[in-house]
């Protein structure tokens, strides 16, 4: 506690803190989102049979240079067929079984149909057009990892593999608390030195799209009574809270002390990070809490580097931040390098990145204008056009 620590050393302690969330086994349509727990294994080879990828003939290539006499029609979803006779050939459709003894099917567009009901290969290209047996899964191999966030796309191999219940990994239960005098609902209209509490929504929001399930449990007056309810309830209720504002060093940042009374032990309370610095991490037996800053920019970025990785591990995610080396397209300086800077930025179609106009933490629109934040290491001042960086999207 105390001395500013490192990120790196903020993140392993937040890390090494993590335990490993139960196991659920859902339908497969509800599975996008989730973190598999098992591996995805195929009963059957896919494609299942020799499959047409093209209309056309199916045919022996060493026939090709003879008319072919068209034996039959293959449609997809049709029983297997045998093979053709010397000289003949099956038209075929997409998705067709291929007969046996067949090793090519020349394109529909590569035929030229004869009067006498024959057809000459007329084409150039001797590809086969047929997607064999197994070739991209083979019955029996694991076609999805256990870690894997499932995306859109797993869906289809799920599908295709016949796995309609899965095991997936429990969302960690996640509260938010804000805290402040000054803080009054979004519905509500700010009376004099009233601001809306937009970081829990925020927060929320993040939630949701890191893995999390949260919940929201209102504004925390500047009190210590009254967020010490607040904090032990959701820390019961709960594995993660988070609960921001009242971390710094004002008169009413009591945060720390409270969190000490409902039995938290802190881990750290600085980070030597800007903008996020007075961010405070602690444990209980029964969650994990986060003091977070109250100022929109900083706690949405200390969510994204501390709290989601913390997600990640907790639901066994093998995802990783998506962090991308990029180059500068302009110009960036700053007053003070003591810390490791995160500075919103655009991404440019061409890859270079701009540094966004930002007037510090809370200046909460800088970040919808921003396609990722850009990593300043400590005792960096400046970086030159041209410079490259470490960006992640947000
Ligand atoms: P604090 O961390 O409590 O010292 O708050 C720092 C700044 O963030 C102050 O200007 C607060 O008014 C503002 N702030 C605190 N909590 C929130 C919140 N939930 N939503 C928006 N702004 C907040
Ligand atoms: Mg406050």
């Amino acid at each position: 506690m105390g001395e500013m620590l490192k990120f790196e050393e903020a993140l392993r302690i937040v890390t090494d803190s993590a335990f490993i969330t139960g196991t659920a086994e859902i339908d497969f349509t509800s599975a996008c989102g989730r973190v598999l727990s098992e591996d995805i294994v195929s009963d059957i080879d896919i494609p299942p049979f020799n499959r047409s990828a093209v209309d056309g003939y199916a045919c022996r290539k060493d026939e090709l240079t003879s008319d072919l006499e068209v034996a039959g029609v293959i449609a997809a979803g049709m029983e297997p067929l045998p093979p053709p006779g010397r000289n003949q050939c099956f038209k075929i459709m997409t998705g067709g079984v291929v007969p046996e003894e067949c090793d090519m099917v020349f394109m529909v567009e590569d035929a030229e149909v004869l009067s006498s009901g024959k057809v000459r290969f007329r084409g150039f290209s001797l590809k086969n057009n047929i997607s064999l047996k197994g070739e991209d899964i083979k019955a029996g191999s694991t076609v999805l990892p256990a870690g894997r966030n499932i995306e859109p796309q797993d869906i289809a191999v799920m599908a295709s593999a016949g796995c309609t219940r899965v095991k997936v990994r429990e969302k960690p239960l996640l509260a938010v608390i804000s805290s402040g005098d000054e803080l009054v609902e979004p519905s509500e209209k700010p009376a004099p030195g009233q601001i809306r509490d937009s970081n829990s929504y925020q927060l929320v929001a993040q939630a949701l799209r890191a893995g999390a399930s949260p919940r929201f449990y209102g504004i925390a007056r500047d009190n210590e009574n009254e967020t010490f309810e607040l904090l032990s309830r959701a820390i019961s209720e709960n594995d993660i809270v988070i609960i921001t504002g009242g971390v710094s060093v004002g008169d009413y940042d009591f945060i720390p002390s409270v969190m000490e009374k409902a039995g938290v032990t802190i881990l750290f309370s600085s980070i030597a990070v800007q903008p996020g610095k007075p961010t405070t991490f602690g444990l209980h037996p029964e969650a994990l809490i986060f003091g977070l800053p109250g100022n929109p920019v900083s706690s949405f970025i200390q969510f994204e580097v501390l709290v989601r990785p913390l997600i990640d591990v907790m639901t066994g995610s093998n995802r990783r931040p998506a962090e991308m080396t990029m180059r500068m397209g302009g110009d960036y300086s700053r007053r003070s390098a003591d810390r490791m800077g995160w500075h919103p930025v655009i991404i440019e179609p061409e890859g270079f990145i701009l540094p966004l106009e930002y007037h510090g933490s809370a200046h909460i629109s800088s970040l919808t204008g921003a396609d990722g934040i850009m990593r300043i290491p400590e005792g960096v001042y400046r970086l030159e056009k041209g410079a490259i960086v470490h960006v992640r999207r947000i």
